[in-house]
């Protein structure tokens, strides 16, 4: 068994923590954050002082197919989230479209509504309980290389050129701290979204890390809210709104506690100067049909929570035939951001992880190419697809958002057939449980959208999703009703 350190001790890190410690795995995880996660829901959200995970007080929800896994892979992780509060949702049941009720099968829309700070807290938990080292206050300052490049290889001569006359990769024997050098077989990179790594490698010699990133992003305004008697303002609302300039998220979490978050796009300037006034805010919300109910809780945030630069990136770390680094994997938002509007990185980051393990459970760390180039392939197959489905999403909606400020339909033929699937999905509950089964990434989804009843019915009603601009006010009403 293996030596490991893991970076990052949020979710993304704890999950992978977990995975690997489950495997027999000596884990050591180094946190930079000093401030241990408080024992109960409210003071972890109001007194948990961890300004390594910015996005704590944003909108979160994972997706149905996080639980399936979590469930599957980390049931004490569930059960630990589960004791502290967090409440298992379906995420089809309050959607208008269903016009009914659940029935057999449904479940697999099931998943884990809470405020991101007593997820964290959960696992932090979890994670300890199974034994795990979690140091806090402990920040990577950089990485420990081996003086040449492979530690052992099949390939490699004195000098650190494989035989066949290509460079060898740097190997990776441990990181720089601010408490020394820590050594291990291989260190698993889960700090985040603003991860130093491509300057890590920089400074030990590795060639400039490629990146896929998107120019433009999101913005994310939320507040949270609670309601007099815990129960949500409506039991019957979509949880996603996709509106001209905006979209509306509604999101149940724990203890009676619900989040309402606007999105905007984040060169609009307009909207990110007039939305961080929480008057603007309430107005913008009661744009959308029935949101006004949801504006009557208790608030549990003041003002308004403002995130920029959401946008899609991925680091092209893992060219298998010729890895860059070995003794190093990059996991979860670190290897590839999504924008959080289609809710997809805490699932992401699980995924990654098991992916991981199963890597280590075919190649170990013996021979650290074997085990680069196998977990490369892996993340390429699996995690690579859905990074690209998201840029395609990002990419559309962005135009979309364009057009309207601009007072125009907007005109794709495959965007206008995902719009057109979502507007049927308002219709027809098997519409609406295929797309939501696409949308949170279950098995099987990409079967039911194929299905040719459901394709015809798509196609039939792309002229009508082509001519209409989305519902709900023009720009000139939505600046009007903000103050702009
Ligand atoms: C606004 C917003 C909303 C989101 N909403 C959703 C959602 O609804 N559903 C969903 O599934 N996902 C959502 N996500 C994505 C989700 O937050 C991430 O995918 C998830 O946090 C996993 O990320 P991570 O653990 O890899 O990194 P992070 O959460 O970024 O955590 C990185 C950790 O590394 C630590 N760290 C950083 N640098 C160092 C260092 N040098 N040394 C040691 N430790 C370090 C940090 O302190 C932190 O603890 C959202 C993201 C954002 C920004």
């Amino acid at each position: 068994m293996s030596k490991i350190l893991v970076l990052g001790a949020a979710l993304g890190g704890l999950q992978t923590a977990l995975l690997l410690a489950g495997d027999g795995h000596r884990v050591t995880v180094l946190e930079r954050d000093a401030h241990r996660a408080p024992a109960d829901a409210e003071s972890a959200w109001s007194r948990w002082r961890r300004p390594g995970i910015p996005q704590m007080q944003q909108t979160h929800l994972p997706l149905a197919r996080w639980l399936q896994l979590a469930e599957a892979h980390l049931p004490e992780l569930v059960g630990r989230m589960t004791a502290a509060g967090a409440v298992r949702m379906n995420v089809v049941a309050p959607e208008p479209g269903l016009r009914g009720s659940l029935r057999a099968g449904d479940e697999r829309f099931d998943t884990l509504a809470a405020r991101r700070s007593l997820l964290e807290a959960a696992a932090t938990e979890a994670a300890e309980a199974a034994g795990i080292d979690i140091r806090r206050g402990v920040a990577c300052r950089g990485l420990h290389r081996s003086s040449r490049g492979l530690h052992s290889s099949r390939d490699a001569g004195a000098s650190g050129r494989a035989r066949s006359g290509r460079q060898c990769p740097v190997h990776v024997t441990g990181v720089e701290t601010n408490e020394g050098t820590l050594t291990a077989d291989l260190v698993v990179d889960c700090t985040g979204r603003r991860s130093q790594l491509p300057s890590w490698l920089r400074d030990i010699g590795v060639r400039e890390v490629g990146e896929e990133r998107g120019r433009r992003g999101f913005v994310y305004y939320s507040r949270y809210f609670r309601s007099a008697d815990g129960a949500l303002p409506t039991s019957t609302f979509p949880l996603v709104v996709e509106h001209g300039s905006l979209g509306l998220l509604r999101i149940p979490a724990d203890h009676g506690s619900y989040s309402v978050c606007l999105v905007s796009r984040g060169d609009d300037l307009q909207l990110r100067h007039l939305l961080r006034r929480e008057a603007a805010w309430s107005a913008a919300v009661r744009q959308f049909p029935g949101a006004e109910l949801w504006l009557d809780g208790h608030p549990l945030t003041d003002g308004v929570r403002i995130m920029a630069g959401l946008s899609d990136r991925k680091r092209n770390l893992y060219d298998t035939e010729h890895p860059l680094v070995t003794g190093l994997v990059a996991v979860g938002d670190s290897w590839a951001f999504t924008v959080p509007t289609v809710g997809r990185g805490l699932t992401m980051s699980l995924q990654h992880g098991l992916v991981l393990r199963d890597a280590l459970r075919r190649t170990g760390t013996g021979e650290p190419e074997d085990l680069v180039a196998e977990f490369g392939r892996a993340t390429d197959d699996s995690l690579a697809p859905v990074y690209r489905r998201t840029t395609f999403y990002t990419h559309h909606r962005l135009a979309e958002m364009d057009a309207h400020a601009a007072g125009l339909p907007y005109r794709d033929p495959d965007w206008s057939r995902s719009r057109a699937l979502v507007r049927l999905a308002q219709r027809d509950p098997d519409a609406l449980r295929a797309e939501r089964a696409a949308a949170h990434l279950l098995p099987g989804a990409r079967e039911e959208l194929r299905a040719p009843a459901l394709a015809d019915a798509v196609a039939r009603l792309v002229p009508e999703v082509e001519q209409d601009l989305p519902p709900g006010p023009s720009r000139a009403e939505l600046l009007a009703a903000i103050g702009g």
